[in-house]
């Protein structure tokens, strides 16, 4: 069996995850070609929208001419098994060859084989679950993909897998300490809860229980969450992006925290959702996901409305893949200046590096055919030197958000409203 093989290797879970670029090239070209003449043979929905569009499934032949395509969103899906129950025509098999059918908030019907799922236990591998592990998984088994899927990841990895499920927090603090559990998987928030449940019956966690690692999805890990699991807690924490509609994980961590490897069975564009066109590495955009490692569902670049970028760096893990830069926030938590999207997450980044600043706002304006964008930073004293802070302040901003304030203002502390709102866009599209 596959998984003997699987457990015999130590770093890497499928071959998939060293491909050289070239490998990744050819690997790309023949699924994508694979990809779109399956859904358009066997699926309606993609048959029609490839029709609309005026192309034909010969003339997607790199990862580039899926451009021709529409973006399908989440609205549209609804809509579409509304008007064609109950799959609205992305079902690629006969009906009597599903496994089983999950249901997403909407609803959504997923129907899914279960074939080619094994690929997702690679992100707890990477995470260093492994045989000998005990591991609750606090997703909810009905309904919704996230139970069943991460408990089979789990078992994939050689690990015991505990369905826990959701919400049982003080009987969960029981079963973990019972059992000896040495793994969680579930949402960060959980944990804390679980963590403070025990500590409220008296326990103290780091010694009285045996958790050492941790997987999340579904849920943004903050950085504080991060350190305190990790520094107070002892335990390696590793997350996970995961979307349901298209089936499962996209983007999971290795060891070097430092952004999400891309899993090889999705093609991950990062587009414009003003028009779907590609960005480059670096921009931040919508995060758009075709599977191209199935043949069930018949699902052809679907918007996620999750904004993110791709960084293509060497990891010194040692996977090829490029990486998703964290989820960065949502199609209308970000503005669009001068073509790039400043996203409110990415510039609070910038500012967590400068301690002089306590409060900062971020104003557009458009000035003579131009977007202009202004800063206005709350300084802690008045005593640095300015022209240096925002010399300083321009720069990092433009590292990270790839766009140049024009103008930084420093205003002293308590002057910024109170109303929460990081990015005010003052342009009329009249
Ligand atoms: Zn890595």
């Amino acid at each position: 069996m596959a998984l003997d093989n699987q457990i015999k290797k130590d770093e890497y879970f499928d071959e998939l995850e060293t491909m050289s670029a070239n490998e990744r090239d050819a690997y790309f070209k023949n699924r994508v070609a694979k990809t779109v003449t399956n859904a358009y043979n066997n699926a309606p929905a993609a048959k029609r929208m490839l029709d609309n569009a005026g192309v034909s499934p010969s003339q997607i032949k790199t990862i580039k001419d899926l451009e021709l395509l529409p973006v399908t969103r989440k609205a549209d899906i609804i809509e579409m098994q509304k008007s064609n129950p109950p799959y609205g025509g992305f079902l690629c098999i006969p009906e009597d060859d599903i496994e089983r059918v999950f249901v997403s908030p909407g609803p959504i019907y997923e129907p899914m084989q279960h074939t080619g799922i094994k690929w997702f236990a690679k992100s707890f591998w990477a995470a260093g679950f492994r045989k000998g592990d005990v591991v609750v998984n606090t997703f909810t088994y009905h309904m919704s993909p996230a139970g069943i899927l991460c408990h089979e990841a789990i078992r994939d990895c050689g690990a015991t897998a505990v369905p826990v499920g959701t919400g049982h927090t003080e009987v969960t603090v029981k079963v973990m300490l019972d059992l000896r559990a040495t793994g969680y998987v579930g949402t960060p928030s959980f944990l804390m809860a679980i963590i403070k449940q025990a500590e409220e019956l008296g326990y103290d966690f780091k010694k009285d229980f045996y958790v050492k690692r941790a997987w999340f999805t579904g849920e943004m890990l903050a950085p504080s969450v991060r350190k305190t699991l990790e520094e107070d807690y002892n335990i390696d924490t590793y997350q996970a992006y995961a979307v349901t509609e298209p089936g499962g994980a996209i983007a999971y961590e290795c060891n070097c925290k430092d952004g999400l490897h891309l899993m090889d069975e999705y093609i991950v564009e990062i587009v414009n959702p003003a028009n779907g066109k590609q960005l480059s590495d670096g921009e931040v955009g919508e995060v758009v996901v075709t599977p191209v490692h199935n043949s069930t569902w018949g699902l052809l670049r679907f918007g996620t409305g999750d904004l993110s970028s791709i960084v293509d760096d060497v990891c010194p893990c040692g996977r090829t893949s490029k990486k998703l830069n964290g989820i960065q926030g949502r199609i209308g938590e970000a503005v669009k200046v001068r073509g790039m999207f400043v996203v409110s997450k990415q510039a609070e980044s910038v500012f967590a590096q400068f301690e002089e600043v306590v409060k900062w706002q971020i104003t557009v304006n458009r000035i003579d055919q131009r977007d202009e964008m202004t800063i206005t930073a709350e300084l802690i004293n008045d005593v640095c030197d300015k022209i240096e802070l925002a010399d300083e302040i321009g720069a990092k901003f433009k590292s990270i958000c790839l766009v140049t304030p024009d103008k930084i203002d420093f205003v002293s502390s308590g002057t910024l409203p109170q109303d929460g709102k990081s990015i005010i866009d003052n342009r009329k599209w009249e």
